[in-house]
This record gives C-alpha cells, sequence and structure tokens, in this order.
C-alpha cells in the first residue's frame, strides 16, 4: 500500500531552532544506529520510520558504519525513502557522519580529507540521496590537522554534498577551535551531538557554554543510555532486550550495576509521581536544557516512538522536581 503519512503530523511536535541558524529540528530525532541493519526486519524498520514522521520527527540520523553490517542502516533507509518517503524529501533533515572505522586500510578510518569525501560520496549512494542535510566529523581525529577535516567539511558542504556542517563528540576546547575555522572558511558549525542523559552529564562541564556563547545548535545521543533510563531493566535483563543481545559490544549486563539500577529505581518514582514512563520523564530531561536543541532516541519497535514522543506532553519541571532528581544523580 502506498504510505499517507498523518496529515496533523506537525501539530504537536516543537521545532526550536538549532542554535543560531535558520533551521530548526524538531525536538525529537530518530537514530538508526541499532535495528535498522541488514540483519534486522526491513517491515519493523519501515514501521519506525513512518511512525516517527507520522508524529512530527523530521529529522533522520545516519552514518557510515551504522547496521549491523557497516552501511546497511543506510542502505535500509534508502529503501524506505524511495518506497515511502521520496516525495517529502523537503520536509525532511538527514544526516550522515564519517569518523570512525568503516573500511580497511589508512583511508576508511579518522579525519581526513581523503576519508570524509569519499565516505561521504559513498553514504550518498547507499542513501541514494542526492545530499545529506548535515554532515559530520563522527570524532575528532588527533593526528589530522583540526584544519584539514574542517577543510573537507567546508568543501562537503560548497560542493553540494550537504547543506550544513556538524561535530561529535569534540571537547569543549576542540569544538572552539572547530568553530573559528569554520567561520573563516564560510561554512559556520550547525550542530554538534555528544551524548548527553541523565546517567552521562560531561557536557554540562564546558560544552554547553561554548555552544550557547558561538551559537551552535546540539543534538543529543542515547537520551536513554541506550535503554537503562526505562522500566526495562527494573526487575532483571528482559529477552530481545539490547542488553540481552551477544553481539552488542556498547552496552552489556555490566552497564546495569547496581549503583545504576538504585537511581532508576528512584528516578522511576519520580516519573510515575509526574504520570510519566521514566523514558518520558529521561527525554523531558534532556530537553529542559537550553543548550540542546533536539534529542536523537532510538528504538526497536513503534511503540516505542510512541511512547518517547508522548514524553512532549510534559515538558515542565518544578523547582521541587528538579531538587529531588540532582539529589538522586549526585548520589
Ligand atoms: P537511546 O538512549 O534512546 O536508546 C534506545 C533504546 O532504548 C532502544 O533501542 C530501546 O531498547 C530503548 N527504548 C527506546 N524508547 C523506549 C521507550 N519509550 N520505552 C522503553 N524503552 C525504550 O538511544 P541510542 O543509544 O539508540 O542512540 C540513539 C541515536 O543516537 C543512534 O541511533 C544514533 O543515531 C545516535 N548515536 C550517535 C553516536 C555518536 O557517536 N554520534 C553514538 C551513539 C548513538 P531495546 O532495543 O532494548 O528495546
Amino acid at each position: 500500500p502506498v504510505y499517507r503519512p498523518n496529515p496533523e503530523r506537525y501539530q504537536n511536535m516543537p521545532y526550536p531552532r538549532c542554535g543560531r541558524s535558520g533551521v530548526r529540528l524538531s525536538a525529537l530525532s530518530l537514530g538508526l544506529w541499532q535495528n535498522f541493519g541488514g540483519v534486522d526486519s526491513l517491515s519493523n524498520a519501515r514501521a519506525m520510520v513512518q511512525r516517527a514522521f507520522d508524529l512530527g520527527i523530521t529529522h533522520f540520523d545516519l552514518a557510515n558504519n551504522y547496521g549491523p553490517p557497516y552501511g546497511s542502516a543506510e542502505t535500509t533507509f534508502g529503501q524506505i525513502m524511495k518506497q515511502d518517503l521520496a516525495p517529502y524529501r523537503d520536509e525532511l533533515i538527514i544526516s550522515s557522519k564519517a569518523g570512525y572505522d568503516m573500511w580497511p586500510g589508512p583511508y576508511g578510518i579518522g579525519g581526513s580529507r581523503k576519508y570524509l569525501i569519499a565516505s561521504c560520496d559513498q553514504s550518498l549512494k547507499r542513501t541514494g540521496l542526492e545530499y545529506f542535510d548535515i554532515f559530520y566529523s563522527h570524532c575528532m581525529d588527533p593526528d589530522t590537522p583540526l584544519e584539514e577535516t574542517m577543510g573537507a567539511l567546508d568543501t562537503i558542504v560548497r560542493s553540494g554534498r550537504a547543506l550544513y556542517a556538524g561535530i561529535s563528540n569534540y571537547s569543549p576546547e576542540k569544538t572552539r577551535e572547530a568553530v573559528a575555522i569554520l567561520k573563516s572558511l564560510g561554512t559556520p558549525l550547525l550542530i554538534h551531538q555528544p551524548r548527553y542523559n541523565m546517567l552521562d552529564r560531561w557536557i554540562e562541564d564546558g560544552l554547553t557554554d561554548v555552544l550557547k556563547h558561538e551559537g551552535v545548535g546540539s543534538i543529543v545521543f542515547s537520551p536513554l543510555s541506550q535503554g537503562m533510563l526505562t522500566d526495562k531493566y527494573l526487575n532483571g535483563i528482559p529477552e530481545g532486550s539490547r542488553a540481552s543481545r551477544s553481539e552488542q559490544i556498547y552496552f552489556s549486563e555490566d552497564d546495569i550495576s547496581a549503583e545504576n539500577l538504585s537511581k532508576v529505581q528512584a528516578l522511576n518514582e519520580v516519573a510515575q509521581a509526574r504520570g510519566q514512563s521514566l523514558a518520558q520523564l529521561a527525554l523531558a530531561w534532556v530537553l529542559n536544557n537550553d543548550a540542546v536543541t533536539s534529542a536523537i532516541i532510538g528504538a526497536s519497535r513503534p511503540e516505542q516512538i510512541e511512547n518517547s514522543v508522548a514524553a512532549l506532553d510534559n515538558l515542565e519541571f518544578s523547582d521541587d522536581e528538579l531538587t529531588t532528581i540532582e539529589g538522586i544523580l549526585g548520589a
């Protein structure tokens, strides 16, 4: 059947401006790091992307090596574009990245001009897109001059491969330098993509000040700490959850420590008192940081996207709630 998007999709989603740029992002974005690979169900992936768009999510986040196998999340997204979303290309912000390892040899990893431009061209081919809206340097490469990496982003934008430049996982200091270099090249830095959630607050220690001062937006990843900030691990590790999957190397049983679980338990009570799920509380909390433009959620099923988007029904925090949360997180 032909996909017909929900005509009311723009009614409930906030679209904050990304830094001091002209572009707005949906307050929640969908990331395709997990569950959109060649090993995953295409029909589930398609249902998730459709549900997200129907709920007002306009931004989809990719990287060259999302899968598994590497590259396959971009191929999956390309198929969904072709089948369902091609008529809506101008309603979408689609991003990709290069930086972590992608192909063998010295040109398939890092921050060189050689790698970034070749990888961007591969990503365009896999997705079938004519351009990305945002192209990122996925991580800082200490062995490449920052001028070279930023110069590659500038070339990617000037050549029409992407509309805006982004960086991910850069320290406050390197972010400041990247901003200055890109400004001098005439391609302003649009956005920074760092990890941020109730259990990992490193951006509050310098990065958010740089971003606000420079007028750069931010989109935070793993806002649910890969599922830890939901009620799913309170009574063990459920079958099929990310922590249960043996191929996972970035999240496992060890992350579900007693210390984290006791925080999660206490946060779950705060969520219940607000009439929210813990996932909804965790999302509302990251969006409450005024340096944050959008939060990129992951999902394994369409229902999770519905649950997460319903966080938008209650984004306000009382001073008392914030104090209680600080107490839990600081403990
Ligand atoms: P999250 O912290 O949102 O974790 C997503 C997982 O949480 C889901 O797979 C699901 O777990 C569970 N979940 C999601 N919603 C709910 C819900 N409403 N109720 C209960 N459980 C829920 O984000 P990710 O870690 O997946 O990262 C999101 C995106 O961020 C990535 O796809 C990617 O685009 C980006 N990213 C960027 C990085 C970078 O270096 N720039 C690094 C990592 C991510 P389950 O599978 O167990 O059902």
